[in-house]
């Protein structure tokens, strides 16, 4: 078997070390070619000792001048980059098969789209990139013939359950996407305790173990808007087409509903080793370290309806669908910058949708049609959202 050679962005955060398990149980299958990491040295040191890829990029640039003193010191081979420019590198490089998107946030844009054009096979957890530029993102795989695996489980989960091949949601008879989510850790908490949660509370998901800002993003359900808006792009489903169900036991990753009523689930313990893998093997299937579910045990499973006055963020990301143009580009900068504020314990928990919807109102959006007006709207955005950062900390 030809091994797979492989990138993986962001390979020191949660996604980016479970996909290093996945693969160093399969050495026979897949060799890693690069690792990327924002700042983390001492993690990304022991990461290329033990797997000795041929490029290490750090986005810093002091930390990876550091990492190449580590490195020449333990008499690795493995060459250092940085910056955007060392990460777009080793994402696009001819050597490369496959490129593991996992990145959080804006700054994966640049890196992720240069994996799509250089068509490779990208499986993508960063939806962050598919959220700001999904029309271009799309006209870009098609363009490049990139093969495109989504690895947010609720994303993998419906591409398991749509027919192999399939072109598009008509022809495959679907009817609806069911896009399951949790509800976080503050689904039953009184409204009115909201206001107090700490950054250790709202990170302290139910189901899953995952980087900060993601965790944050499912305690304010922004992240199931990002979803939603990943959803559409990702399948060209329409907005009427996508309905968000709340299912606390992560159990059901999502669903697909046929025209003959058909309902088909993917259903598995929450540990992300298996769209990991699942993405990794596709269209083969790989052990991922991850055990048999025991529905014996799950207990039952429950679905609502979203409560949207509890959950704002939800309700903003999906009606910025419907805004149209830069609205998803803007709603995605004012959530990162909003959620860093709030880690950083500058922003109240209740304060990240006020933020969001004010830099909303107050943008003028466009057709978002280059990366350069994409990322001028994603900078516009930011900067809007810190003028009025001050103004909203007083409430
Ligand atoms: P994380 O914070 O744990 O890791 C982020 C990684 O990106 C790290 O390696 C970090 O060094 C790197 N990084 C951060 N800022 C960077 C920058 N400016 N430039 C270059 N690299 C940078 O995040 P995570 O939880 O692994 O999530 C990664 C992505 O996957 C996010 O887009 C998230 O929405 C998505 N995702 C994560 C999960 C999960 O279970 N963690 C599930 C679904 C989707
Ligand atoms: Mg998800």
């Amino acid at each position: 078997m030809n091994k797979q050679s492989v990138t993986v962005l962001g390979a020191t955060g949660s996604i980016g070390v479970s996909t290093l398990d996945v693969i160093s149980r399969h050495p026979e299958r897949f060799s890693v070619f690069a690792l990327t990491a924002n700042s983390q040295v001492d993690l990304l040191t022991s990461q290329c000792l033990d797997l000795a890829p041929r490029f290490a990029v750090l986005r810093d640039t002091a930390a990876a001048e550091q990492l190449a003193v580590r490195l020449r010191e333990a008499g690795s081979d493995t060459q250092v980059l940085a910056g955007e420019a060392g990460l777009v590198e080793v994402a696009g490089h001819p050597e490369v098969d496959a490129v593991m998107a996992a990145i959080v946030g804006a700054a994966g844009l640049a890196p992720t789209l240069a994996a799509v054009r250089a068509g490779k096979k990208v499986l993508l957890a960063n939806k962050e990139s598919l959220v700001m530029a999904g029309a271009l993102f799309m006209d870009a795989v098609q363009a490049s013939g990139a093969t495109l695996l989504p690895i947010d489980s609720e994303h993998n989960a419906i591409f398991q359950c749509l027919p192999a091949g399939y072109r598009d949601l008509e022809s495959a008879g679907v009817r609806r996407i069911l896009l399951t989510g949790s509800g976080g850790p503050f689904r039953t908490t009184p409204i009115s305790a909201l206001q107090g949660v700490t950054p250790a509370q709202a990170c302290a998901h139910p189901n899953w173990s995952m980087g900060p800002k993601i965790s944050v993003d499912s305690a304010t359900m922004m992240n199931k808007g990002l979803e939603f808006i990943e959803a559409c792009w990702l399948f060209a489903a329409r907005p009427d087409q996508v309905e968000v169900v709340v299912h606390p036991q992560s159990v059901v990753h999502s669903m697909v509903e046929y025209a003959d009523g058909s309902v088909l689930a993917q259903l598995g313990n929450p540990d992300m080793r298996t769209p990991i893998a699942h993405g990794l093997a596709w269209p083969e299937r790989i052990e991922s370290g991850v055990g048999s579910l025991d529905l014996l045990k799950c207990g039952p499973l429950e679905f609502s309806a979203p409560d949207l006055d509890r959950f704002p963020c939800l309700r903003l990301a999906i009606e910025s669908v419907a805004a149209g143009g830069t609205a998803q580009v803007v709603l995605n900068a004012a959530n990162e910058v909003a959620v860093q504020e709030f880690l950083a314990g500058r922003l109240m928990f209740t304060a990240i949708p006020v933020i969001i919807e004010k830099v909303l109102a107050q943008s003028t959006l466009v057709e978002p049609s280059s990366i350069e007006v994409v990322q001028d709207a994603d900078l516009a955005a930011r900067e809007l959202a810190r003028q009025l950062l001050p103004d909203v900390r007083q409430r």
